[in-house]
């Protein structure tokens, strides 16, 4: 579904990622690990179509399409979804509210994509929208108040966390790109994100779940396990990987990677 080769991207003239090969097949959940700085978020934002990174080479075909040219919003219509890495506050503007533009948007666009020449595509309206919220929300169990939230003001990380997987239940992407960030999560947003990817990841959805720590892991079972250093990916695996980068720690690991190269 998601075939990456030999990509390289910078940014203001540097070069960060220098020949990223992935694979990711349809339903798939690839964890891409690696230490501070190795490139990590810069390969999620080249993915979403960031446009502070330029492309120098290589290629990204998602679904059989080549991708490199396409706006961030297009390839959200095709599937594509890169949760908000820091969602900005918009005080007097609700969850639901906010969903509902971000979310009818994209699944209108989708669904003239579908529609055959000279087909009406069918719009959701905004009761559709209220109802597949519910659904939603009962799927991740979330308490129905949340949606007349103001976007988050004053959302805890656990309740951002919350915010980010009900947009990606909304979506229905085929691909979830999400960023965990190097701070780490708290154990209530590690409860959030690890509930929402395991009930909604499936035949339908592939994940690459990026992590700095092992510790997600523990919670979200990876079918391939990916390590990323200075803009290459390095060593690719199973689950067992994840663990044995926990137990040796990426030092070590660099030490034996540029032993071998
Ligand atoms: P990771 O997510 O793995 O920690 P990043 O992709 O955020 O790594 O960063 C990779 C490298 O790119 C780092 O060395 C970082 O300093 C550099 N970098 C990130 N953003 C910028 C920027 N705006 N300008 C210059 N360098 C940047
Ligand atoms: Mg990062």
């Amino acid at each position: 579904m998601f075939e990456i080769e030999n990509l390289h991207a910078s940014i203001e003239d540097t070069e960060i990622l220098k020949g990223v090969n992935l694979t990711i097949n349809m339903g798939e959940i690839h964890a891409l690990m690696g230490p501070n700085g190795s490139g990590k978020s810069t390969l999620a934002n080249v993915l979403a179509g960031h446009p502070s990174y330029e492309v120098t080479e290589g290629s990204i075909r998602f679904m059989g399409e080549d991708i490199l040219e396409m706006e961030p919003d297009e390839r959200a219509q095709l599937g594509i979804f890169l949760a908000f890495q820091y969602p900005t506050v918009i005080p007097g503007v609700s969850m639901a509210n906010f969903l509902r533009m971000a979310v009818t948007n994209v699944r209108n666009a989708r669904a003239e994509r579908a529609a055959g020449e000279g087909e009406e595509a069918k719009k959701m309206t905004p009761r559709e929208f209220r109802k597949l919220m519910r659904e939603k929300m009962a799927l991740l169990k979330m308490d129905e108040s949340f949606a007349t939230r103001y976007l988050n003001e004053g959302f805890s990380g656990g309740e951002k966390k919350r915010a980010e997987i009900l947009q990606m239940a909304l979506l229905e992407p085929t691909m979830a790109i999400l960023d965990e960030t190097d701070s780490g999560l708290d154990i209530d947003a590690l409860r959030v994100v690890s509930e929402g990817v395991n009930n909604l990841a499936g035949d339908d959805m592939g994940v690459l779940l990026i992590t700095h720590y092992q510790r997600l892991l523990n919670y979200i079972k990876p079918d391939h396990v990916h390590i990323m250093m200075e803009g290459r990916i390095v060593q690719s695996g199973g689950p067992e990987l994840a663990a044995e980068l926990e137990a040796k720690g990426y030092e070590k690991l660099r030490g034996e990677v540029t032993a071998t190269a």
